[in-house]
């Protein structure tokens, strides 16, 4: 009977949260045992938590999770790499032990709860399952209006991102074993895993507030990460400096003509203000458009260079027999 239950990998990026993960581990772990217990999944399942690169302890944390329960297991980053490649080397490592991953932040804000709604769609036949925020209500105005324009920008210049969805969800290993294939190092998963396909649905939950510790989302890296999924998602601000470049050569083509007008009929002192005005614009926009094409640049500058998005420097006892996958 367990034979036929699928194997669970919680897939958990960890970043200096020694104050909140010796809060939040044992939930997880409760939690892998209800699943177990409502036989949705089998007993092999773990708790992988990914170290990336902490400057506290939080691999020393890992590791003695690991060793008071077989359900706990780890890997350390060999250095800090930010949040997506954290979950992809975990993803990336979890993919040949397992039916099925859930990735979902340490911090104790998604709701653990929804996992059993995420298993049971994945026994509909569902390879992705989204979690979806029902509610920003915890968030400030702030944060919810940039991350509700960025959704709404993301989506209007073509980048397929289901909204209000963050990178709590529910990936087969059949799904990921194509994912592997996708070796970009601009990672920006929730853009990604929509281009991949296989059947998925979405499961609601209400996020919480942080349980310890802060946030690594700044302002800074909140903007950082929605120009990183504009551009690698989408060409269209390209295409828009293009077409904003045909309407200024127009407006200039008319303006031409209205000053050789001017010169013509003799009435040439009175264009300061025009002439101030036309050098500001067509020098912001070009700017403004050199520094659009300079990011997408940038990208292929990164790509070409194909340096490896996560290296693993240790793994807890319980993995170290597993070798595979330590460079991806
Ligand atoms: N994180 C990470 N590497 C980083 C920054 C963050 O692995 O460089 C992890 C962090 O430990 C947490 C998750 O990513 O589990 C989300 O980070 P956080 O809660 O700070 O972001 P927020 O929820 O405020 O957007
Ligand atoms: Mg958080």
């Amino acid at each position: 009977m367990n034979t036929q239950l699928p194997t669970l990998y919680i897939v958990i990026p960890c970043y200096n949260e020694e104050k909140v993960l010796p809060i939040t581990a044992p939930l997880f772990l409760a939690k892998i045992q209800e699943l177990v217990s409502n036989q949705q999944i089998n007993n092999q399942s773990r708790i992988l938590l990914v170290d990336d690169g902490s400057k506290d302890s939080t691999w020393k944390i890992i590791t003695e999770l690991s060793e008071s329960d077989p359900h706990y297991c780890g890997i350390q980053q060999s250095r800090n790499r930010g949040h997506q490649n954290a979950v992809l080397a975990g993803l990336m490592t979890a993919k040949d032990l397992c039916d099925i991953t859930i990735s979902i932040d340490c911090d104790g804000q998604d709701d653990i709860n929804a996992m059993n709604e995420m298993v049971a769609a994945y026994k509909d036949g569902c390879d992705v399952v989204y979690g979806v925020r029902s509610a920003r209500d915890t968030d400030t105005f702030f944060k919810r209006f940039t991350a509700q324009s960025f959704y709404k920008l993301l989506n209007n210049l073509g980048g397929e991102v289901v909204y209000n969805h963050a990178d709590y969800r529910l990936l087969s290993s059949r799904f990921l074993q194509s994912f592997a294939e996708y070796k970009e190092v601009n990672l920006f998963l929730r853009g990604m895993v929509p281009l991949v396909g296989f059947k998925s649905t979405c499961v609601y939950y209400k996020r919480e507030e942080r349980m310890a510790g802060e946030s690594h989302y700044p302002l800074k890296k909140m903007i950082g990460l929605a120009v990183d999924g504009i551009t690698s998602l989408s060409v269209k601000p390209l295409r828009l400096i293009t077409g904003f470049g045909a309407v200024v050569s127009l407006l200039s083509f008319i303006g031409i003509i209205w000053v050789l007008i001017g010169y013509a009929t003799g009435n040439t002192i009175n264009g300061w203000a025009s002439t101030v005005c036309a050098v500001f614009f067509i020098g912001g926009v070009q700017l403004l458009s050199l520094g659009i094409i300079g990011e997408y640049i940038g990208k292929i500058y990164i790509e070409t260079k194909h340096r490896p998005r996560f290296i693993i420097s240790n793994k807890t006892t319980n993995l170290a027999d597993n070798n595979q996958n330590m460079i991806g």
